[in-house]
């Protein structure tokens, strides 16, 4: 049964600790918080708005998907991050969008907002655009100054609901949810694997059938499942899930990240029902 988006992130965020869940909060309310001072700047600037305005126009609506999958894989690295932490050397993928295609997609999904909540406003001519969103924007940023002093869940309900949004939309214009598609697995996460010495003999590698001699340095896979480095490296070349138990490893597929991040906020929030969360 598919669980809604909401149940499904509240379920799992309510599997967190009380310290891991304010951290949490903190470090999303100072993102919304720079996101939307980043906003208000861009639109207290006629020329920088005009600026990202003709970017976003000159973006072919792929490209524009693409840009609210990036934004949507960075909220959730933010969201997942408590219940999977991200390996050592791993880059942040979204580290490096550029400034340009940040200002683009936070105007974009600001647009999308005030389409939803104040449509009239949209009504009027472009000339006026950059007036009455640039109130409507430093309306909502006294809301968000207003309860940055709140420190549990409520804090996280706008974020949440950006992120809902956003899955519902990639998942219908880009490829997320297909079932079976096979990604290789991130070149950062694979190098970052660590090698360890089999300690005892006796234990089969899945892949080819034969044993993993004691001594001999083989490849452990986060889930803890060991493979000859020989056998688990062409794998990982072709998918990035565990041949034992499907463990997913991160990839370089925007898409698949997407996937495979808001598996992991599924999975924890299984955890939770099966607790009993009410
Ligand atoms: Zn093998
Ligand atoms: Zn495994």
């Amino acid at each position: 049964m598919m669980m809604e988006e909401e149940t499904t992130m509240m379920a799992a965020l309510s599997t967190l600790r009380p310290s891991q869940l304010s951290d949490l909060s903190y470090s999303i309310m100072s993102l919304s918080f720079h996101h939307r001072c980043r906003l208000c700047f861009l639109l207290s600037s006629p020329s920088l708005f005009s600026l990202t305005l003709h970017h976003l126009h000159s973006l072919s609506f792929s490209q524009k998907t693409l840009l609210i999958a990036r934004h949507l894989l960075f909220s959730l690295h933010h969201l997942t991050r408590h219940f999977q932490p991200p390996p050592p050397l791993l880059l942040h993928p979204s580290a490096a969008i550029k400034h340009r295609d940040l200002d683009a997609v936070l105007l974009l999904l600001f647009l999308c907002e005030t389409n939803q909540h104040n449509p009239e406003a949209l009504e009027r001519p472009h000339a006026e655009w950059r007036d009455i969103l640039s109130n409507l924007c430093s309306d909502t940023m006294l809301k968000i100054t207003g309860i940055t002093g709140v420190v549990d869940g409520a804090a996280l309900i706008p974020y949440m609901e950006m992120v809902k949004r956003c899955r519902r939309f990639v998942g219908i214009m880009g490829c997320v949810g297909k079932e079976g598609k096979e990604v290789a697995a991130s070149i950062a996460a694979v190098v970052a694997l660590p090698a360890v010495e089999v300690r005892r003999g006796g234990v089969e590698c899945v892949i080819c059938k034969e044993e993993m001699r004691e001594g001999r340095d083989v490849c452990k896979l986060p889930c803890q499942h060991l493979f000859h480095w020989m056998c688990i490296l062409p794998w990982l070349k072709k998918r990035n899930t565990c041949p034992c138990c499907r463990f997913q490893l991160p990839c370089d597929d925007i898409f698949g990240e997407i996937q495979r991040l808001w598996g992991v906020l599924v999975k924890a929030s299984g955890k939770s029902l099966d607790a009993g969360w009410t």
